[in-house]
């Protein structure tokens, strides 16, 4: 099946993301001061390229595990029925943990992973977001940290995809779909 056309407009660029990187990887790091047992989780796919430049910004002893919620399949509408696709390897009781997302749009996967995180006795849960979309929210939540808010685009780049592409640009950008008259 072929995709419908699309072009893509740098939102954010290469350089924007890896300036916020640094300043919220100094809030991160002052906030888990002295913990020797900070887990890093980042929901897939989306967060993969974020967690990997957001830890090399932390001077932290740290562990990274991953888990996967289901989302939007191939469209690009969000489902509310969130499902765990791969769950995480490690155990998080007593543990610090850091959950990073992608992007909070209407916050029903976020909601629901801190959700089933807390049934696990963790010492503390705090979220973080690269990405939010206030205008879209249907759960009330908000990540401890939140890289950029944007409008209520369809985005990709930098890990996140459309219909498992994109994922390799260095900035964000939004889709726009060409309508063919
Ligand atoms: P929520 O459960 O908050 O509605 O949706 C969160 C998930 O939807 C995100 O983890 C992300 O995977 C996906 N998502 C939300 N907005 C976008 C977007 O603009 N582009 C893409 N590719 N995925 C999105
Ligand atoms: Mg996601």
């Amino acid at each position: 099946m072929s995709q419908p056309d699309y072009t893509i407009t740098q939102l954010i660029s290469a350089k924007s993301i890896a300036a916020r990187i640094e300043e919220l990887a100094q809030e991160i790091q002052e906030q888990f001061k002295g913990t020797d047992k900070l887990i890093v989780v980042g929901l897939l796919r989306g967060s993969f390229v974020f967690i990997a430049d957001l830890v090399r910004e932390l001077n932290l002893p740290v562990e990274v595990d991953f888990l996967e919620a289901s989302s939007y399949g191939d469209g690009t509408e969000s489902s509310k029925e969130v499902r765990i696709l791969k769950d995480l390897r490690g155990e998080i009781s007593g543990r610090d943990v850091l959950v990073v997302e992608d992007i909070v749009d209407t916050g029903f996967t976020l909601s629901h992973v801190v959700n089933l995180l807390s049934t696990r006795n963790p010492k503390n849960i705090k979220t973080i977001a690269l990405l939010d979309k206030p205008s879209r929210r249907e759960v009330e939540i908000k990540a401890t940290w939140t890289g950029f808010e944007i409008p209520d685009e369809f985005v990709v780049g930098y890990g996140i995809d459309y219909a498992q592409r994109n994922r390799n640009l260095p900035f964000i950008g939004c889709v726009e779909f060409n309508t063919k008259s």
